[in-house]
């Protein structure tokens, strides 16, 4: 019998949760067009303003928030709230541009922590644990937020951020951890330097390692890697800081995320490509755009997320009703190889069978639809014969591409380890791993 979900909102039906979203919806759309001179502007003199007509009313990007804030700093005429309510500013990683600036109110913040516990409870966070806490710390909502939002369900936590690898090593046994809340990368990262010590991470005592902030823990080839090397159970989480910290989780049936911002949040799914709506039933994919509701400092309405994703089954064992969304890539990093489309993280799913323990890869891409073969360069310790055909043959076999695969040694592509990392090179914009001279492989 699978535990109660944090909130009872996550068990309300489907048809219900909709109708108190939508009126949710009309009273967030009156809001913005109020009190945000941004939405003021973009939505014009307010007629044709509902729920009905939303499809008709313009996206949000990030490129009209990064302009609206460099012209008056920090939020920009998105602000909705008076800055004397405003408690608190993050900013955004800023990993494809200049950060943003998001703003909370009291309420924001309370509602924020809500959505949070609920996504960290449904990976399987207990009050039980103490959870070293092992993302940024510094501005970025990865940090603080996510840290309250654990805080909510009960849980000790021990905020550790980053660049404290070898003192967390140190103190293990002192802290007697339960859970590791940090990127798929750095569970790696830190796996590599507990080995190094000539400790085993699986001998660690870990039960849980639960992931955010890039994609992998909800691939079951990469989350396999992760329980096999770390001993633990494996939960994913995601969010985005302009739209809510974390607001999705996988439950204990591990298979796509649930959106646990109920009540907090309106999705729609578009065509990357043409911005027509896309129906939101299961086996759908496409971009996902977000509309909060509630969100006072500064809201959004259709935001473009970037973020392709396939909607799942509405029933799931673990009993929620809450939509269910497998996050398929970026839409920026989608590459196209005769009509197929091809994410970075189904390369990594494959590597992380074939080539486990491998470092990081870039694929090189000519144009969004680049003719075959895509080289591949991946860092690896060691090249047994027969490694690149290897990946060379699955890739094609189970990506339906040809790819061009060298190996190179580990750090040779110049690519950082600890944070998010690129991996889609486009090489007619002159983009290239730093360590790379050229496309055959060769590395400085
Ligand atoms: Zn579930």
């Amino acid at each position: 019998m699978p535990d109660r979900p944090f909130s009872p909102l996550e068990l309300a039906e489907p048809a219900e949760a909709e109708r108190i979203s939508r009126q949710l919806l009309a009273a967030q759309l009156r809001y913005v067009r109020t009190a945000s001179a941004f939405y003021r502007r973009k939505l014009g003199d307010g007629s044709g303003l509902s729920v009905e007509n939303l499809a008709a009313l313009p996206f949000t990007t990030k490129d009209e928030l990064r302009k609206a804030q460099v012209a008056d700093p920090p939020f920009g005429e998105i602000r909705a709230a008076a800055q004397a309510d405003i408690v608190r500013l993050h900013v955004t990683s800023g990993t494809s541009g200049r950060p943003l600036a998001i703003g909370f109110t009291r309420a924001d913040h309370e509602l924020s922590c809500e959505i949070g516990a609920r996504a960290y409870f449904s990976a399987g966070i207990r009050r039980e644990d103490t959870v070293l806490h092992c993302l940024n710390y510094a501005l970025y909502v990865g940090g603080l937020a996510d840290h309250l939002s654990i805080e909510r369900i009960g849980a000790t936590m021990v905020p550790v951020g980053i660049g404290q690898t070898g003192r967390i090593l140190d103190m293990w046994d002192d802290l007697r951890p339960t859970v590791v809340f940090c990127t798929p990368s750095y569970a790696r990262h830190l796996a590599g330097a507990a080995h190094a010590r000539g400790r085993e991470p699986a001998a660690l005592g870990l039960r849980l390692l639960v992931v955010g902030g890039e994609p992998g823990g909800d691939i079951p080839e990469t989350r396999q890697v992760l329980q096999d090397t770390w001993g633990a159970d494996v939960g994913d989480t995601y969010g985005l800081g302009e739209v809510w910290p974390t607001f999705a989780g996988q439950c204990e049936a591990r298979d796509g995320l649930h959106i646990s911002a109920c009540g907090a949040l309106w999705w729609e799914l578009i065509n990357p490509a043409t911005g027509a709506p896309l129906p939101r039933e299961p086996a759908s994919q496409g971009e996902i755009v977000y509309t909060q509701l509630k969100r006072q400092a500064t809201p959004l309405v259709r935001y473009r997320s970037g973020d392709v994703v396939q909607v799942l089954e509405h029933t799931c064992p673990c009993g929620r009703r809450t939509p269910r969304i497998r996050l398929l890539g970026r839409a920026d990093s989608m590459f196209i190889v005769r009509g197929v489309n091809v994410f970075p993280q189904a390369v990594e799913a494959v590597l992380d069978q074939v080539a486990p323990g491998h470092g990081a890869f870039a694929l090189l891409v000519e144009g969004q639809a680049p003719p075959p073969p895509i080289p591949l360069a991946v860092e690896v310790q060691q090249a047994p014969a027969g490694l690149a055909s290897h990946i060379r043959s699955t890739v094609r076999s189970r990506l339906q591409f040809s790819c061009d695969v060298r190996l190179v040694a580990p750090g040779a592509l110049g690519l950082a380890t600890e944070h998010k990392s690129q991996r889609v090179f486009r090489t007619d914009l002159g983009q290239f791993p730093p360590g790379l001279v050229n496309l055959a492989g060769e590395t400085r």
